[in-house]
């Protein structure tokens, strides 16, 4: 069909044209754009979809305001002003009034500049998110806008881009991308072509792409963004959906699986040689695996448990079902840390049953791989642990029957579909192990018929570790608990955020942190390691093995200790600014320590300005440990976009959609999906060449799939 060829043609190139082209950007905003934000074309430009908006479409009173409340503008006069703390802390506070009540403004930059513009009892709208301090309200550099002077009030919704430091100061602010967006829009309009077929569109009551898009950057009012924005989660987990579905990844009926009946090793190993009782969550999930492993069907399972709760057990034990069948195993960890420890913790367990163990990862030479690959192939490796090294061609398995993943988050689909592809014929069981508890419609996302079994209860004899809420001002008194714990044989983990927006600012925290530890924990008496992001991957492991090791009693660190390590000799974890991380992280940073016989003790620390979701996620830490749930409070207080990382890990590549809260239109995504691939396999049909030409559209993007963070 040449028109409609021409068409697309038409289209794409319109999509591709450099953003250079576009009217009033001019050559170094461009090239600001291409380097921070990585957005070359119009397509790139017209698909950044701004993070959240200004409601600046109504007013609200003092005492109207509310600690929930994203964002809010009020009108009132500023009476005074006058200066409070010294150094860093140096902050302007104003006091406003409404007449329905008083609330302060604080600045911390700009002080100089404010105190000589600010009009005393002069009106100003002012706009920023509110936060109550024992029942005072206040806002943090607020917008201000003195009515006086501006010369028109704008009303409505305005858009909010997710914008760097340097192009704000290139004046790239909201306001300007708005204004080239709106350009944008207008030139493009002709070009926006329907994504979906008619049916769906009516089915769905949705408005069409070009008001979406039009909408969701400029929107007319709340009930014209609420609308595109629906329209275009919907497109997206649509084709997110067509997509898995299409590629047959989320469809483990069609696929066969090996059959393990035989249980006599797995008997052995459990009355002979395991150390402990299973839990009877433990033997549960067993049996569920067990259950799998005889219905002839790819197993494609998802294990979820808390941090300590005793995962690996299982897995060894669902592997022994494996080789007890003639089959080999694998276990892929997402760092070489991880994968040693497991390795180091499984290798007694399968040399007592006459078992071969390996390991492959990033660091594993030549010649020991040669020597590994070889036997994989001819079947003498029974059990291989690794790290992605593992997804690797070279590596061909005899017979691959069960593979296991642990800590899922790191891993991709595009992994998993590697991994199936290990085994010609009959593709290997699959299971997949985590400590974050997933949301149900994340899990079917990422796994589709995923099913999902869950450990919930701890091996007995666990002294649940307890945890304190500590003001950055009672430092000594946590110093003088660490050196307790210290003379006591223990180690301890230290703790710093580190967040991208301000990486600069986290680097140079944690390096304070690390001096000031140091001067309160001097040599030759101490020894302090730092572990942080920037370091080399093998600088990383010879600090965690000086620390496994005991020959440093206290690790200074960022968050790259979240996932999985195990140093049961560590029994204190010191969280610094705790108000900075998400719930689930401190859960999974908790879980590094009580994993030993000993007490263990997690510690936050923060300064005193808390807001109240703040409060809820450090009392909620305070009162329990069971990371389920955590996990509900967690989904209760997130905002938008913020699930386990997963999304921003580029493991769905989603812009718009959020797993935690769109579970709804996921679900009808997904089935309408499903009915029309079922309908119309290969997109043939007239009425589906909306879909057809926008999967060729977004071919060249393809690539982006399999990113892994
Ligand atoms: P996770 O689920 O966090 O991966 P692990 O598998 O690392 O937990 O188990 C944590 C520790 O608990 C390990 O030292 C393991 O040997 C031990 N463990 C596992 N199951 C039991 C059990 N049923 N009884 C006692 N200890 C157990
Ligand atoms: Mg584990």
């Amino acid at each position: 069909m040449p028109t409609m060829g021409s068409a697309m043609t038409e289209r794409v190139a319109f999509f591709d044209t450099p953003l250079l082209y576009l009217k009033g950007l001019g050559p170094q905003r461009t090239e600001l754009l291409n380097k921070e934000l990585n957005l070359f074309s119009y397509g790139d430009l017209i698909q950044y979809y701004p993070f959240r908006y200004d409601d600046r479409s109504r007013f609200y009173t003092i005492s109207e305001l509310m600690d929930s409340m994203p964002s809010a503008q009020i009108r009132g006069r500023i009476r005074e002003w006058y200066q409070e703390g010294e150094g860093p802390k140096k902050r302007l506070v104003a006091t406003f009034q409404d007449g329905t009540g008083s609330m302060t403004l604080v600045w911390f930059q700009a002080i100089a500049y404010l105190e000589k513009t600010l009009r005393r009892d002069g009106e100003y709208i002012v706009y920023g998110k509110p936060q109550s301090f024992n029942g005072q309200f206040s806002i943090i550099h607020p917008e201000l806008e003195n009515t006086a002077t501006a010369a028109e009030h704008e009303a409505g919704f305005f858009p909010v881009y997710n914008l760097t430091e340097k192009l704000r100061k290139r004046h790239l602010d909201s306001k300007a991308i708005g204004k080239a967006m709106r350009i944008l829009l207008e030139q493009s309009w002709p070009h926006i072509r329907e994504t979906l077929p008619d049916s769906l569109i009516q089915q769905f009551r949705l408005i069409s792409k070009r008001d979406a898009m039009w909408n969701i950057h400029l929107p007319q009012n709340q009930a014209w963004l609420k609308q595109a924005q629906r329209r275009l989660k919907f497109e997206e987990l649509f084709y997110n959906q067509l997509r898995l579905i299409k590629n047959k990844l989320i469809q483990k009926e069609e696929f066969p699986g090996q059959i393990f009946r035989d249980t006599s090793l797995m008997k052995h190993f459990y009355k002979e040689l395991l150390p402990f009782e299973l839990t009877l969550a433990q033997q549960r999930v067993i049996k569920e695996i067990y259950a799998d492993f005889l219905t002839g069907k790819q197993m494609n399972r998802l294990l979820q448990g808390d941090v300590g709760s005793g995962k690996t057990i299982v897995a060894f034990i669902s592997c022994l079902l494996a080789i007890g069948n003639g089959a080999q195993a694998c276990i892929m960890a997402p760092t070489e840390i991880l994968a040693d420890q497991h390795y180091n913790g499984l290798k007694p367990f399968a040399e007592s049953m006459g078992l071969n163990i390996g390991i492959l990862t990033g660091s594993t030479n030549k010649k020991r791989r040669v020597v590994l690959h070889d036997e994989l192939q001819s079947g003498k490796m029974h059990i291989l642990v690794g790290t992605h090294a593992l997804l690797e061609d070279a590596v061909q398995y005899k017979n691959l029957g069960l593979c296991i993943i642990d800590e899922q988050h790191r891993f991709g689909v595009a992994q998993r579909a590697k991994l199936w592809r290990k085994n010609e014929v009959v593709p290997p069981h699959i299971l997949v192990m985590t400590a974050t508890p997933i949301p149900r419609t994340l899990a079917m996302t990422l796994y589709g018929n995923l099913d999902v079994s869950v450990i919930d209860e701890l091996p007995k004899g666990r002294k649940p570790i307890k945890t304190v809420h500590k003001f950055d001002k009672h430092r000594s008194e946590v110093f003088g608990f660490i050196r307790q714990q210290i003379e006591l044989g223990r180690q301890v983990y230290v703790v710093y955020p580190l967040i991208e927006e301000s990486e600069k600012l986290d680097y140079k925290d944690l390096m304070d942190g690390f001096e000031s530890m140091q001067r309160a924990f001097p040599r030759p008496k101490y020894e302090i390691g730092i572990l942080h992001g920037k370091m080399l991957p093998y600088e990383k492991d010879d600090e965690m093995k000086r620390f496994l090791k005991n020959e440093t009693q206290i690790l200074v660190a960022t968050t790259v200790i979240e996932v999985g390590v195990n140093v049961p000799n560590a029994s204190v974890m010191v969280i610094e600014s705790a108000e900075r991380f998400g719930l689930s992280q401190l859960h999974q940073l908790r879980g590094r320590v009580g994993r030993g016989a000993e007490q263990s003790y997690c510690i936050l620390m923060t300064g005193y300005k808390l807001s109240s979701d703040t409060r809820t996620r450090l009392e909620t830490m305070v009162r329990t440990n069971n990371g389920f749930e955590i996990a509900d409070v967690d989904l209760q207080l997130r905002g938008p976009g913020d699930l386990t990382g997963t999304q921003q890990s580029g493991v769905m590549d989603l812009m718009i959609a959020d797993l935690a809260k769109d579970g709804p239109i996921l679900t009808a995504a997904r089935d309408s999906a499903q009915a029309i691939l079922a309908e119309d396999p290969e997109l043939l049909l007239p009425q589906h060449a909306p879909i057809r030409n926008h999967l060729d559209g977004i071919k060249q993007t393809e690539s982006n799939w399999g990113r892994i963070s």
